[in-house]
Order: structure tokens, then C-alpha cells, then sequence
């Protein structure tokens, strides 16, 4: 007999802990959240917040959005990336990133009703604590995750007390590993892993010092500094981060992974800091400093059976993109209306297995991606004649060789514009984030073709109602003419249905439907004189169906299945959708 039972265990404190716990919270589902730590993440790793993750939280609830907001620095900070020979010294270029280019803020603007946004870890992490623990999930500090065992009707983890040093034992129906790019649980599943760990080192240096005159005038998250050959140890490029406008940083600079990990001492970062500021007599306050490796590396599977893993224990990769944490949250929400669903007895537990199939492919994407980013800036440093090259007074002459009055100089020039420019694919990749199509027996295609991507995937999101797609988002405005997102109108752990004029006869079926079934699946309207209505007609544009036919959306927002118009037998045509759906 175990210690302590409930349904779902969660190790790990992470976004994706975290936000898995609130989901589940928030879903009625009894869960348990276990960190081996005291407190939450002590360094503000993750920070750039897609508009993505912001769906994920206003689907939490508006108090949990706005607190979100409350603490985050707005956009309009975030977007003068600058290349740099130090902030003091001379910019080489910068481009206009995360969503704030004009051109790319209007299809921001146009693909969400949320906002990017510069959300640092340690805010992020409590703020879904203290909505999980709010909404119900039981969670247990300094607890160590030690190793687990499942049967066909559960699985008992072994956790150290890390308080008392005692061993105590936790059953519940499903163990969730968001354990962290070293997960244990990962481990002893022995699920399959593509790539490698390790394939470079960084440091990190988080420190205060107001630095307001080197940056206020170009407002920006990331501040890149070239220094081939700067005579303190390292790779000679180096991030300079803002935490906190514009006195609180986190300085990222590489180490060569071949050789033993620097002594991140006082001295150490003092140093460091200083060579990137370009201010020999800088003074910092510095908070904490790290080592940590670059990793390329997703798991090909993600559950064994009762246990799943999810964030970086799943997909291990650079912060290029900033997309682990929200590729950490987003997994959270994939999962967590599945276990739901399946612990109330409303689904099989084949709909668990569509988890894996449908977030396997995003950890591939965004790991991939992050690697590619940091290999395509060597486009700078070939611009700038830094490849080939180990003698810093050379690397200088060639990178200064681009002012001078000749043929050869015009081209660097124009080599490092383009090389600068190109960096889009790492600062501003609207569809990595957006883009996510699903593809698994939770989306019935009934054998519609993905529509075709009219412009660069990577670059662009293009809203579809293709099934597998997330819901696409407009405005609409209901009786009291308030305007509501279609997102608005979804989620929040239940099935709906978008339909409109002459669909009507969905809502009585959805109604029979839900009561056999026992689920909850609520139809909106929307059209002339109905319950929504769609003024500027971006609906009408939006939803790839006739005004009768049907866009059946999940608790995550992702289209289930759609139908063109009305049929002959509503009850019977979404029976037979959502027995497949939910493996009924
Ligand atoms: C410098 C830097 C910048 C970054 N910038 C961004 C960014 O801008 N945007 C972005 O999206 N991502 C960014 N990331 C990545 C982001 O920090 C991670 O992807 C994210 O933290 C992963 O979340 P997670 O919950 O999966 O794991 P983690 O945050 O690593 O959390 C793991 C949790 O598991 C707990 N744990 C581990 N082992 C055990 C055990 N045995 N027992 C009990 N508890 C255990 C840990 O204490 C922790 O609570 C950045 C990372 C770095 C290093």
C-alpha cells in the first residue's frame, strides 16, 4: 500500500509541470506536482513568450492572462536585435524581431487575440504554481523523484523526502515526467532518443547593473556581441540578455565543450561582462552563474504505457527560437484534456497515444530548428570574415575591412545585410510557433488533403480549419456587441462546435450526443441575428465551410473534424466522429 494516492503525479515544476497541474486543476482532475528543489526555477532561463503559449494561459482564465501580462515586458521593448562589437562600441546592424517589424506585427495581430511577450521563468513558473495549488493540485517541495514501477492499473513512484531523508511511495493512475533535459524518468523508460547532448557549452551570468545608456535608445530582448578573440576565455560571441529593462541582465558566452567547464567565479563574470559592455570599470551585482551544454536531441516516443514525458525531458535543444519553454507549456495542454478525459471515463486510453504521435513531430521541428538557428549565424561571421581566421588582429582587420571604398567592401557589406536579415528564421518564425497541424485518430480528416502552404512555413502562419489545424482566431461580437475571440468561444477542457445559419440541427444532436456519451460539447452559432455575430465577415473568410456545416474544435483548441454543410442525420454522423476521437 502506497503513501499516497492520486490520479496524476507530475515531477517537475517546470512550465510543463506546471501548466500540466493547472490544466489538470482546473479540469477537476486530483494531481500531484513534486519538485526535489524548495522553490521554483532560481535563473530566468526561458523568458521570449509566443502568442501561443499566451492562448494557453488565457485559457487558464483572464486573472491568470493578465497577471501574465502584468509582470512580462510588452512587445514594444522586445524588437531592436542588435549585432554589436560591444554596447558601447560600434553596431554592425540589427532587424526588427518578435513580432515587431510592421509587416510581421500585422500578422501578429491578425493571427491572435494574445501578445508576445518577454515573460522571465522565475515569474512564469509561479504564476502556474499558484494556479495549480489554487485550483487543487496537491504539490510537495524538496520531494526527489527516485524511480517508478507500473502495472495494468497504475504506477508506484518512489520519491526521497528530502527533509526528513525518508523514502515514501506515491501510487496514482498516471505518472507525467516534466522532469527537465536530464529526466530520470526518461531514462529508466528507456524510450528512444534521435541526436546528442552536448554539442557545445555556454555560460550563464545573470547580474544587475543599469546599463539604460548603451540600450534604451533601441529597445531590444537580445543584444549580440562579436568579439573573435576577446582575451577572456570563450568562443568571441556573446548574448547579452535583458531580464529586467534595463537593469537586470543574463549574459550568455559559449565555452568550448572539448575542454573542461570555466570557473564561473566573481572575477570570472565581472570580466566577461565588462568585455561585452565595452566598459572596463563596470561594476555588477552578480546574482548567480552557471555552466550548461547545447543539446540536439527529441525523443521519438513520449509514453510507455501509464507514463509520459513532456518538455525538455522530451525535446533537448538551444534557447535559438525561444521555444522551449513554450513548446514545454503547449505539450501541457495537449495532455492534459486527454488524461482528463480518460480519468473521467469519457474517452479510451487509446486517445492517451495520440499525445505522443501528435507532439513527436513538434519536439523534431523545434529541435531542429533551434540547432539550424545557431548554425546559420555563421552567415554573420563569413560576412564579416571571421570563418577560417584564428588571428584576432586579422579577424579585426577583416571585419573593419568592410568601411573602406572598393568593390570587395560593398560586397561585405551587402553579405552582412543579407547575413543579418536572414536571421528571421531564429527571431521573428511566426509559423514555427503557429503552425502546429496535428495528425492522429484525435483528428478525423474523413480524407480532406492539408491545404498547401502558400508562403514560407517557417516564416508565415496560415490559418486553416483543416482538421488537425488549431482553431483559426477572429473576432466576433456577441449580443451585447462585445467582441470575443473564437478561441474564447473553445477550450477550457470541453469540446465545441462552430456552425451557423441552417446548422441548427447540430445543437440538438451535440445535446443528445454529449448526454449519451457524458461529455460536455457545447455548439456556438454565429451569423445575422444569432448568438454570435460575424460583422466584419473574417469568419465567413476564415471557416472553409458552408454556413450549415460544422467545426468540431478539442479542449486544446485544434480542429477534430469539420463537415461542409448540414447532414441528413446529425446524431449519427458525430457518433461515429467522436467514438473515433475518443476511442469510445
Ligand atoms: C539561457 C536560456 C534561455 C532560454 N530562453 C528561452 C526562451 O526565451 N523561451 C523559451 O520558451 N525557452 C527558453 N529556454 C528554455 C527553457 O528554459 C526550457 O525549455 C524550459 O525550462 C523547459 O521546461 P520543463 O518544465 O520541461 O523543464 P525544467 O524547466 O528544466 O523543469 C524541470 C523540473 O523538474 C524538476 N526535477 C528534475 N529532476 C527531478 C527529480 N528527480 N525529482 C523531482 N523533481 C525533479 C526540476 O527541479 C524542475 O522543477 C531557455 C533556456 C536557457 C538555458
Amino acid at each position: 500500500m502506497a503513501d499516497i494516492s492520486t490520479d496524476v503525479l507530475i515531477i517537475g515544476t517546470g512550465p510543463a509541470g506546471g501548466v500540466t497541474a493547472a490544466l489538470l486543476a482546473s479540469y477537476g482532475i486530483k494531481n500531484m506536482v513534486i519538485n526535489r528543489h524548495s522553490w521554483l526555477a532560481s535563473t530566468p532561463r526561458a523568458h521570449i513568450t509566443n502568442q501561443r503559449t499566451m492562448e494557453v494561459l488565457r485559457d487558464l482564465g483572464e486573472d491568470v492572462e493578465d497577471e501574465a501580462y502584468m509582470h512580462a515586458t510588452e512587445q514594444d521593448l522586445m524588437g531592436e536585435n542588435v549585432f554589436c562589437k560591444s554596447l558601447a562600441g560600434e553596431e554592425l546592424g540589427r532587424m526588427k524581431s518578435w513580432g515587431t517589424h510592421p509587416l510581421s506585427a500585422a500578422e501578429h495581430e491578425l493571427s491572435s487575440p494574445c501578445l508576445m511577450n518577454d515573460l522571465p521563468q522565475t515569474f512564469m513558473e509561479p504564476l502556474l504554481f499558484k494556479t495549480a495549488c489554487s485550483r487543487g493540485a496537491d504539490a510537495r517541495m524538496s520531494t526527489e523523484y527516485l524511480s517508478h514501477e507500473q502495472d495494468s492499473d497504475g504506477v508506484t513512484t518512489t520519491c526521497l523526502d528530502k527533509l526528513t531523508g525518508k523514502e515514501f511511495t506515491i501510487r496514482s493512475k498516471y505518472l507525467v515526467g516534466a522532469d527537465g533535459s536530464n529526466s530520470l524518468v526518461a531514462k529508466q523508460l528507456g524510450l528512444p532518443f534521435v541526436g546528442e547532448m552536448g554539442v557545445g557549452g555556454s555560460m550563464s551570468i545573470h547580474f544587475k547593473a543599469d546599463l539604460s545608456q548603451y540600450v534604451a535608445h533601441r529597445p531590444s530582448v537580445l543584444y549580440w556581441v562579436m568579439q573573435p578573440g576577446a582575451d577572456i576565455g570563450g568562443i568571441g560571441m556573446g548574448l547579452v540578455r535583458m531580464v529586467r529593462p534595463w537593469n537586470e541582465w543574463l549574459i550568455v558566452w559559449g565555452y568550448d565543450v572539448n575542454e573542461p567547464a570555466p570557473n564561473v567565479d566573481e572575477e570570472m563574470t565581472t570580466q566577461v561582462a565588462r568585455q561585452l559592455v565595452g566598459d572596463p570599470e563596470l561594476e555588477i551585482e552578480l546574482i548567480s552563474a552557471s555552466t550548461w551544454t547545447v543539446n540536439n536531441m527529441y525523443a521519438s516516443h513520449m509514453q510507455a504505457k501509464r507514463v509520459f514525458i513532456m518538455g525538455d525531458a522530451a525535446h533537448r535543444h538551444p534557447p535559438s527560437n525561444g521555444l522551449g519553454s513554450n513548446t514545454s507549456i503547449q505539450d501541457g495542454f495537449n495532455l492534459a484534456w486527454k488524461l482528463a478525459m480518460v480519468l473521467n471515463g469519457q474517452a479510451g486510453a487509446g486517445l492517451l497515444e495520440t499525445y505522443s504521435e501528435e507532439r513527436v513531430p513538434v519536439a523534431k521541428q523545434i529541435v531542429t530548428r533551434a540547432n539550424q538557428s545557431i548554425g546559420e549565424t555563421g552567415k554573420i561571421f563569413d560576412a564579416l570574415g571571421l570563418l577560417g581566421e584564428s588571428d584576432p588582429v586579422k579577424m579585426q582587420a577583416n571585419m573593419d575591412a568592410r568601411v573602406e571604398k572598393n568593390r570587395a567592401a560593398e560586397k561585405q557589406r551587402n553579405a552582412l545585410r543579407e547575413a543579418i536579415a536572414f536571421k528571421k528564421y531564429e527571431f521573428d518564425a511566426h509559423g514555427v510557433e503557429m503552425n502546429q497541424r496535428y495528425s492522429s485518430a484525435a483528428v478525423q480528416t474523413d480524407g480532406q488533403q492539408q491545404p498547401l502552404f502558400k508562403l514560407d512555413k517557417e516564416m508565415h502562419y496560415q490559418p486553416t480549419t483543416w482538421p488537425g489545424a488549431r482553431l483559426p482566431h477572429v473576432w466576433l461580437f456577441d449580443g451585447a456587441g462585445q467582441k470575443r475571440s473564437t478561441l474564447d468561444l473553445c477550450g477550457r477542457g470541453k469540446f465545441t462546435g462552430f456552425t451557423g445559419i441552417g446548422g441548427e440541427d447540430w445543437v440538438l444532436a451535440a445535446k443528445q450526443l454529449a448526454d449519451q456519451l457524458n461529455i460536455d460539447l457545447t455548439i456556438q452559432l454565429i451569423g445575422p441575428q444569432q448568438p454570435y455575430s460575424d460583422y466584419t465577415g473574417d469568419w465567413a473568410r476564415a471557416k472553409e465551410i458552408g454556413d450549415s456545416g460544422l467545426i468540431l474544435v478539442r479542449p486544446d483548441h485544434h480542429i477534430a473534424w469539420r463537415k461542409d454543410q448540414i447532414v441528413d442525420n446529425p446524431l449519427e454522423e458525430l457518433t461515429r466522429v467522436f467514438t473515433k476521437i475518443l476511442d469510445r
